[in-house]
């Protein structure tokens, strides 16, 4: 009976840490108060704790044995600026803040895992617990590794994993390949010689070049890139001229957009055609291109044999509501940054019922509290199969 005392104290104990990260979102290298919880609780398990990778990023290191495996374990920290829109007794309590792609929720799976298994010390290696800073669209994966994260924490493996709602909290999927599209911007401006809207022979127009731009734009993954590889081309910006200026045709025309893809050549592929067809639209009208093809994270593609580590642990602790056959995210994660060094598997954690307002980046979204069990069963069977004593 006192096992499961303390299965139910610690679980107790978790829930209510995971409420309080929630009522107290912080934006991305701003992790001051969560990042000190994080350290502080690692602290306590006695495992040696490294701060100020990647300015708030937090690495927890804890070696049993003599195994001469290392595996990094991690979980991002931030919120987004959104407004909470749900009442629930642990609100976010920032305006404007709030936890909604359950980072908080992965934030304390990882403290779980390591609390349990500085306590069970049933394996033989090094886990580092790679606290991140800054997930959401600010860089913190690029800003650790550039600090250093894998000179100073070498890892032969490292694991990420994401909430998902639509697959129940006792459910995971395990998925080799691509998990995770790129995630770039670009930019480009269609430069002219402004003039009078009624005499358009006296200058250059690029408006009507942007015009022709856009309608070419869907050909670069519909004509160019391979049918059988995703890929997705969006101009999300345009601004040319004044609607108070209406005789007025403007000197230059700002298109920016995302591109997205599963794999490096796609990407270099998207990176090229779109800078190819501003250019030769630009030549069309005698005009000039300036192109920015802004790289900002890779594709997440899953290793062979990290994926396959990882699903021997999620069928360990799922059984049979282990899915292999689950689809990408056109979505991007900066876990990427991770794994492109070092073989990597990113896995997702069932959160429940997809329905009212539960997806990611919702304003009435939360972590499923019943998937901290499963979430934390699986870091630590993980850590046990992959550093088997
Ligand atoms: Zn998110
Ligand atoms: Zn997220």
């Amino acid at each position: 009976m006192a096992v499961n005392e303390d299965v139910r104290a610690e679980l107790d104990f978790l829930v209510a840490l995971r409420r309080d990260l929630h009522a107290h979102p912080e934006l991305g290298f701003e992790e001051e108060r969560t990042s000190q919880i994080v350290a502080e609780h690692l602290t306590e398990t006695g495992m040696k704790v490294h701060r100020g990778l990647g300015g708030t990023g937090v690495v927890g290191t804890l070696t049993v044995g003599n195994g001469p495996r290392t595996i990094g374990l991690r979980a991002d920290m931030d919120a987004l600026a959104m407004p909470e829109t749900a009442d629930r007794p642990y609100k976010s309590t920032v305006p404007g803040k709030m936890h909604a792609c359950g980072h908080d929720g992965h934030t304390t799976l990882l403290l779980g895992a390591a609390r349990e298994l500085a306590r069970t010390r049933n394996f033989s290696g090094t886990v580092h617990f790679i606290f991140q800073p800054a997930e959401e669209g600010r860089g913190g994966a690029k800003r650790m590794v550039e600090d250093g994260l894998f000179e100073l924490f070498p890892c032969d493996a490292v694991y990420g994993l994401h909430n998902m709602p639509g697959l129940d909290t006792d459910e995971m999927a395990v998925v080799a390949g691509p998990q995770l599209a790129s995630s770039d911007s670009w930019q480009v401006r269609f430069r002219g010689v402004g003039t009078h809207g009624a005499k358009p022979h006296l200058g250059k127009d690029p408006v009507t070049a942007g015009g022709h731009f856009l309608a070419s734009l869907q050909t670069i993954v519909g004509r160019v890139v391979d049918p059988l590889q995703p890929a997705v081309v969006s101009a999300c910006s345009v601004q040319a001229g004044d609607p108070k200026a209406l005789n007025v045709i403007p000197d230059f025309i700002d298109i920016a957009g995302t591109a997205r893809a599963y794999t490096l050549r796609v990407r270099d592929q998207l990176e090229e055609e779109i800078g190819r067809l501003a250019n030769g639209v630009a030549a069309m009208f005698g005009i000039e291109a300036e192109y920015r093809f802004i790289r900002r994270i890779p594709p997440v593609v899953n290793d062979a044999d990290a994926t396959a580590r990882a699903l021997a642990a999620a069928q360990a602790v799922c059984g049979d509501k282990v899915r292999t056959d689950f689809p990408p995210s056109t979505a991007g994660d900066d876990f990427a940054f991770f794994s492109q060094d070092v073989p990597g598997a990113y896995v997702w954690l069932g959160n429940g019922p997809a329905v009212d307002g539960a997806l990611h980046h919702n304003t009435a979204y939360d972590f499923n509290d019943g998937a901290i069990g499963t979430g934390v069963k699986f870091w630590t069977t993980l850590v046990e199969q992959e550093l088997a004593a």
